[in-house]
């Protein structure tokens, strides 16, 4: 008798907790399904938004593809100049506690400064602005120019990213350890070397020849080039994806040469490029999955945890001194 009690005592709430369990399963799957339905709504909603938005600026072009695809992308690279000009000479007391190497460039030497200046405005204009050019004219002559009039869908814009970062990321890491080859470095990369310690306009400050086999591997998924007119869909993207890719090309550009590391900021650091101009034989990837790879990190693992515990020693003191 006692057994049976005990059996009906244990049953009872577990019965209970199965439907509330399956109450709960069902709930969950009603907010999942109307979170989805809300999510579809302002898909579409913001899609056709979007959409209009984009025919109203076509028409500010007269629909004219040569604007948009020569004169808007041009427009964007221009701004290699000014904001990392900008960003150069910010020496702001709250931001220089975030310098990688601290003491450096305080302040910029202003000469150096247009120097550096003078050769991202030559590279723009006569190296820049007629590879558009001639990209435009191979794209019109060979009837590949992508569609302007629809936007791109979301899926396909992320999607056409995400391959132009895998051959970037491959790309720039064998092309600069080339560019590090004793018979190359002095001619081709010794002129990007010259700030050991880096500010963000040196993104761009190199020789032609080195600006040009940097070009390659950011450009070749997304231009289209002669030898990739018959290849996939992918290598030929919308304007609004070719200028997603370059802002956001610059973007890191100008946070790996900031010199300074914020640790808010996205990963990868800047740090790893700073090491690069300090020590010209380690950390040549954007990301450091091909450094990993092929062991070019050591020495940059080796001199973080060295700094991680310098700042570590430094803060324990602080605390004692405190204390005291
Ligand atoms: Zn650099
Ligand atoms: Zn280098």
């Amino acid at each position: 008798m006692s057994t049976c009690k005990r059996d009906l005592q244990v049953s009872v709430p577990s019965f209970h907790v199965d439907k509330a369990q399956d109450k709960g399963k069902a709930d969950l799957s009603l907010w999942s399904k109307g979170t989805i339905q809300c999510w579809q709504q302002f898909w579409i909603s913001s899609s056709v938004l979007f959409q209009s938005q984009w025919r109203k600026f076509l028409q500010l072009f007269g629909d004219d593809d040569y604007y948009l695809y020569v004169w808007d992308a041009s427009a964007e690279l221009s701004t290699e100049l000014q904001p990392p000009l900008s960003i150069s000479f910010l020496a702001y007391k709250w931001i220089l506690k975030y310098k990688i190497q601290p003491g450096t460039n305080e302040p910029v030497d202003f000469q150096k400064v247009i120097q550096t200046a003078k050769v991202v405005l030559i590279n723009q204009w006569f190296l820049t602005l007629p590879l558009l050019h001639i990209n435009y004219y191979v794209k019109k002559m060979n009837h590949t120019m992508p569609d302007f009039s629809e936007l791109p869908t979301l899926q396909r814009l992320f999607f056409d990213l995400t391959v132009f970062l895998v051959i970037d990321e491959i790309g720039l890491y064998y092309v600069h350890r080339l560019q590090h080859h004793p018979k190359l470095y002095a001619a081709v990369h010794k002129k990007h070397h010259e700030w050991n310690a880096p500010i963000a306009i040196v993104f761009t400050y190199s020789t032609q020849m080195e600006y040009l086999m940097t070009l390659l591997p950011v450009n070749i998924p997304a231009k289209n080039c002669l030898w990739f007119r018959k290849g996939p869909h992918i290598m030929n993207p919308h304007i609004v994806t070719l200028c997603t890719w370059y802002a956001l090309v610059h973007l890191r550009g100008i946070k790996n040469h900031s010199g300074y590391h914020f640790p808010w900021l996205m990963w990868p650091s800047a740090h790893a490029h700073d090491f690069h101009h300090m020590t010209s034989n380690s950390c040549f990837g954007k990301s450091l999955v091909l450094d990993r790879l092929h062991g070019t990190d050591k020495a940059f693992r080796v001199y973080m945890a060295r700094k991680k515990e310098t700042e570590e020693q430094e803060r324990l003191t602080q605390i004692s001194n405190k204390l005291k």
